[in-house]
């Protein structure tokens, strides 16, 4: 008989591990997971330790370093690793410790649950089944299993704030599907790893989301440079438009000239923001900001989080986003 893989389930909280407690659900390392992964053992050798116990809303960049590290330094012994979160800043974690962790030689699949598992109607039982699926799969990289389907975590995004299908691999194929075939891995969207297994131990908060609405103020600019922002992702308009006139460029020119790195995304979910095509986009391009392209939000920001973390010139900024790191951007 073939050895049953050896997984480790990292624990970090969210709706999967919660109870209902007196001000509503509350994270808890309850016996309702252990039951679960119990089940679960008799196809898999499981480990569980726990990292966090949160709600995901809680989660800041500082736990972000510590899931990647606990992942880095633990996973030698182990074919794959789960991490249980919460589902509401599951892309962003997933999207940042893909960045954290280059190269990464395991399969590290995140999920969670809308309804917890103590619910006897719960969507958990099955998210991690297929996140155990994918972990024993032995193809490396950051995923983020839901609702049976599995994507690369720099390309996910939560969608729904009740359905069970509430995440969507944005611009990019799924990595897995589970069928009547069982787990089907698509090896055309699985990141090339390139090197060595690689642990980044910085990432910078001084990265501002600015989302662009018809009449903002271009006050805004300068007051992000007066608070010492490092970083702005700038959601545009459609193909990557703004408001031209009214003075808007001249805030992100100050912006530019005073090295904070400008990367514009579009605030249309699906598609690339491709900032030579208007004219209101071209000037943008002059300014010296940088494309995002088909990027999602949540990829974005946490690379150029990562990125300033590293202490990297606006001109290293710039050619890194100019290329894929781990399937979070069209190759062009
Ligand atoms: N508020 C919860 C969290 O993100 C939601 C969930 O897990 O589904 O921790």
């Amino acid at each position: 008989m073939e050895e049953k893989k050896r997984l480790l389930l990292l624990t970090t909280g969210g709706t999967i591990a919660s109870v209902p407690g007196a001000d509503g659900l509350e994270p808890k390392r309850s016996e309702v997971m252990e039951r679960e992964v119990n089940q679960l053992r008799s196809y898999y050798n499981i480990t569980v330790r726990d990292v966090l116990c949160l709600d995901s809303s809680n989660i800041t960049p500082e736990q972000w370093l510590l899931i990647a590290e606990s992942i880095f330094t633990l996973r030698s012994g182990y074919d794959g690793i789960v991490v249980s979160h919460g589902t509401d800043t599951m892309a962003y974690t997933a999207s940042a410790v893909t960045f954290l962790l280059p190269d990464i030689d395991v399969p590290v699949v995140f999920t969670g649950s809308q309804l917890p598992l103590a619910d006897v109607l719960s969507d958990g039982p099955d998210n991690l089944r297929t996140a155990f699926a994918m972990a024993a799969s032995g193809k490396p990289g950051v995923f983020l299993a839901f609702d049976r389907k599995v994507m690369l975590g720099c390309r996910s995004v939560k969608l729904r704030a009740t359905g069970f299908n509430a995440f969507e691999s944005v611009n990019a194929r799924y990595a897995a599907t589970v069928t009547g075939l069982g787990l089907r891995v698509d090896e055309s969207v699985l990141p090339r790893r390139r090197g060595e297994a690689k642990l980044y131990t910085r990432i910078s908060s001084d990265v501002f989301l600015l989302k662009l609405t018809p009449g903002l103020s271009p006050k805004i600019f300068d007051a992000l440079v007066d608070m010492g922002y490092r970083g702005i992702v700038m959601e545009a308009f459609g193909l990557g438009g703004m408001n031209i006139l009214h003075q808007g460029l001249d805030g992100i020119r100050k912006a530019v000239n005073a090295g904070i790195s400008v990367v514009v995304t579009t605030q249309c979910l699906y598609d690339s923001a491709n900032l030579g095509v208007y004219q209101v986009g071209s000037r943008l391009l002059e300014l010296g900001v940088i494309q995002g392209r088909d990027m999602t939000t949540e990829a974005a920001m946490t690379k150029l989080m990562w990125a300033i973390g590293q202490n990297m010139a606006p001109e290293e900024i710039r050619a890194v986003f100019a290329r894929s790191l781990a399937g979070e951007i069209a190759e062009e």
